[in-house]
C-alpha cells in the first residue's frame, strides 16, 4: 500500500461541511486534504442535471435566521457571488381535500372546513389551555408534544400519517426534543384574532408562530451545486487538495496522528497520513472504521443510530406550472410520498423556457420496495396517486402523463437521521467515544447525526479548524 506525505488536516466528505472547513484550514495555511467518494463535491446540498432542467436534491436555500446564522450567510453569499434569488416562501398542504398555506393560517384553514374547522380549533385551543395549566415537563414524544399543543383531532388527521410517512415510525416513538420541538406552536393570541377576523370578514395580519424561520429564502438561482462548486474552487484556490471519487475505508490513530486508509477509482488503496481530521461522514461510518477498535457497548451504539433515506423522482415537463407553490405537502396516506417541490417557483432558471419541473420526495430505507422500485413504475406511481379524484387534484396525474418529456430518480441513503426515544443518549455516547482522541472533530449533518442546516455545517465547519487550531498551540 502507498504511504502518501503527511498533511495537517485531512478532511473527511466533501459535502457543504467539509469542503467550509478545507477552506478554513488551507486559508489558515495547513496543509489540507479532502476526500470524497463520489465523482464530484456536495453530498446532500447538490444537484442532478438533466437536458437543461436543474433538480437540486430537495430544496436547498439560506434562511438568515437570526444573529448566529446571518453572519455565515453572510459569507455564503460573499463567496458564492450574486448566485442566489431571494424570494418570499410560497408553500402549500393538501389538507383532506384542500391546499392551504403553511405554516397553517388559522383564519384561513380552520375556516376552510367549515364547522370541522371550527371544532378542530375548539380542540386546539383546549389542548393548549391544558397544557399550560399541566406544563411540558411529562412530554416524552412527539405524539404527546403535538396532542398537547395541537389536539388529537389535528395529530390524527394530520401530523400521525405524515410523520410516520417521513419517519417510517410511530410519532409515539420520536424523540420530543429533536424532533417535535422543530414543530413550532402557534401564538395563540394571533390565533384568535386571526379566527375572530375571519368570523367578522375583515382583514387579519398574518399570523405568527414561536421560533418560526423567516418567510423569506435566499436560493441559489442555478441550483444548489453552484454554492459548493464555488466553495471547492475557493478552497482549492487556497491550497487544499480536493480528492474526489476517494472512498475512507479506514482510520487509526498511532504516534500522536492518524492513518488514513482510502480507496481511489483505480480500486488501489493508499494511506495517508495526517495530524488532525474533520470527519462529516455519517456518524456510525466514522465509529465502525476508527480504530483502536470501540468497545462493546460502543459497537451497539452504531447499530443504533440510523438515518432515513429519500428517493426523488425528478420529473421533466414540457407545459408552463403544475403547481403554484414551490413546494407541496402530501400529509394524506393516499399518497405515498411527502412533498412536490416545483422549482421554477423558485427560481426561473431552473428550467428552460416555457417547461416546468416537479421534484417528488419519497421518504423510505435502503433497500426497501421504494428504494429499489424501478424508474418507470416510480413515474407511474407519481402520475397515478396525483390523478385521485382529490379536490382539485382531479387533473394532475393526467397533465404531468401528457406532458412529461423525461424523468429520472436520485437515491440519498442518509436523508434524516432517525431521532428515536433513547436515541439522543447513544449518540451522547457515540460522541463522547470520539471525543476521546485526541485532534479529531466530526461535523455537520451526518458527523453530529443532527438536523443541521447548510449554513450551521459551514459555521461548524471553520469552527473545527479554530478549535484545532488552538488544541495544536497555534490558534
Ligand atoms: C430534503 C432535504 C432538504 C434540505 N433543505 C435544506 C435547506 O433548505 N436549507 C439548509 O440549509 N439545509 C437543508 N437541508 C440540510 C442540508 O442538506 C445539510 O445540512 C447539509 O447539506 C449537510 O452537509 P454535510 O456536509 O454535513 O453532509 P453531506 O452533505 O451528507 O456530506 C457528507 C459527504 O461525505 C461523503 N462520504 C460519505 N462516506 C464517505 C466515505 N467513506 N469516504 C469519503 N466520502 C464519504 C458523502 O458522499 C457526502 O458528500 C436539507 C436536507 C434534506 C435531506
Amino acid at each position: 500500500m502507498n504511504q502518501s506525505r503527511p498533511v495537517a488536516v485531512a478532511v473527511l466528505g466533501g459535502g457543504i461541511s467539509g469542503l467550509a472547513a478545507a477552506i478554513a484550514a488551507a486559508g489558515a495555511g495547513l496543509s489540507c486534504t479532502l476526500f470524497e467518494k463520489e465523482p464530484k463535491v456536495g453530498g446532500l446540498w447538490g444537484s442532478a442535471e438533466k437536458d437543461g432542467f436543474i433538480f437540486d436534491h430537495g430544496v436547498h436555500g439560506l434562511y438568515p435566521a437570526g444573529p448566529k446564522t446571518e453572519g455565515t450567510v453572510k459569507l455564503l453569499r460573499e463567496i458564492v457571488g450574486d448566485a442566489f434569488v431571494e424570494t418570499n416562501k410560497n408553500t402549500k398542504i393538501l389538507f383532506k381535500d384542500k391546499l392551504v398555506t403553511y405554516p397553517l393560517q388559522p383564519g384561513e384553514f380552520f375556516t376552510a372546513y367549515g364547522p370541522q374547522g371550527f371544532w378542530w380549533a375548539a380542540n386546539l385551543l383546549g389542548a393548549r389551555l391544558l397544557t399550560s395549566i399541566r406544563g411540558e415537563a411529562r412530554m416524552r414524544s412527539f405524539r404527546d408534544y403535538v396532542e398537547g399543543n395541537f389536539g388529537d383531532l389535528l395529530y390524527r388527521i394530520y401530523f400521525e400519517p405524515y410523520v410516520k410517512k417521513v419517519w417510517g415510525v410511530d410519532p409515539a416513538y420520536l424523540d420530543l426534543e429533536s424532533v417535535a420541538r422543530r414543530v413550532k406552536r402557534i401564538r395563540l393570541r394571533s390565533f384568535l384574532k386571526q379566527l375572530a377576523a375571519r368570523g367578522l370578514g375583515i382583514p387579519a395580519a398574518e399570523h405568527s408562530y414561536d421560533g418560526l424561520q423567516p418567510m423569506k429564502i435566499i436560493y441559489p438561482k442555478h441550483g444548489a451545486q453552484t454554492v459548493v462548486d464555488a466553495l471547492q474552487r475557493k478552497a482549492s484556490a487556497a491550497g487544499a487538495v480536493i480528492a474526489t471519487g476517494t472512498v475512507v475505508t479506514g482510520l487509526s490513530y498511532r504516534d500522536g496522528g492518524y492513518d488514513i486508509v482510502v480507496r481511489g477509482a483505480d480500486e488501489k488503496e493508499q494511506r495517508v497520513r495526517a495530524e488532525t481530521v474533520i470527519s462529516t461522514l455519517p456518524l456510525p461510518d466514522l465509529l465502525a472504521m476508527l480504530f483502536p477498535d470501540p468497545s462493546r457497548e460502543v459497537a451497539e451504539v452504531i447499530y443504533s443510530l440510523k438515518y432515513r433515506a429519500l428517493r426523488i423522482c425528478n420529473i421533466l415537463l414540457n407545459c408552463e406550472h403544475i403547481f403554484d407553490a414551490q413546494w407541496t405537502y402530501f400529509q394524506d396516506d393516499n399518497f405515498s410520498f411527502s412533498r412536490v417541490n416545483e422549482y421554477k417557483n423558485l427560481s426561473p432558471f431552473f428550467c428552460p423556457p416555457n417547461t416546468t419541473s416537479l421534484s417528488v420526495e419519497f421518504n423510505c430505507d435502503v433497500g426497501d420496495h421504494i428504494w429499489n422500485l424501478p424508474e418507470e413504475e416510480l413515474f407511474s406511481r407519481v402520475a397515478t396517486e396525483l390523478d385521485q379524484p382529490i379536490g382539485q387534484f382531479r387533473e394532475v396525474g393526467a397533465k404531468v402523463r401528457r406532458h412529461c418529456i423525461g424523468s429520472f430518480s436520485v437515491r440519498l441513503s442518509h436523508g434524516y437521521p432517525l431521532m428515536e426515544i433513547g436515541t439522543a443518549k447513544h449518540l451522547s455516547r457515540a460522541l463522547t467515544y470520539v471525543g476521546q482522541f485526541p485532534r479529531i472533530r466530526t461535523i455537520g449533518r451526518q458527523g453530529r447525526f443532527g438536523y443541521v442546516n447548510g449554513d450551521e455545517c459551514v459555521a461548524m465547519g471553520f469552527a473545527a479548524v479554530e478549535e484545532l487550531r488552538k488544541e495544536s498551540g497555534a490558534g
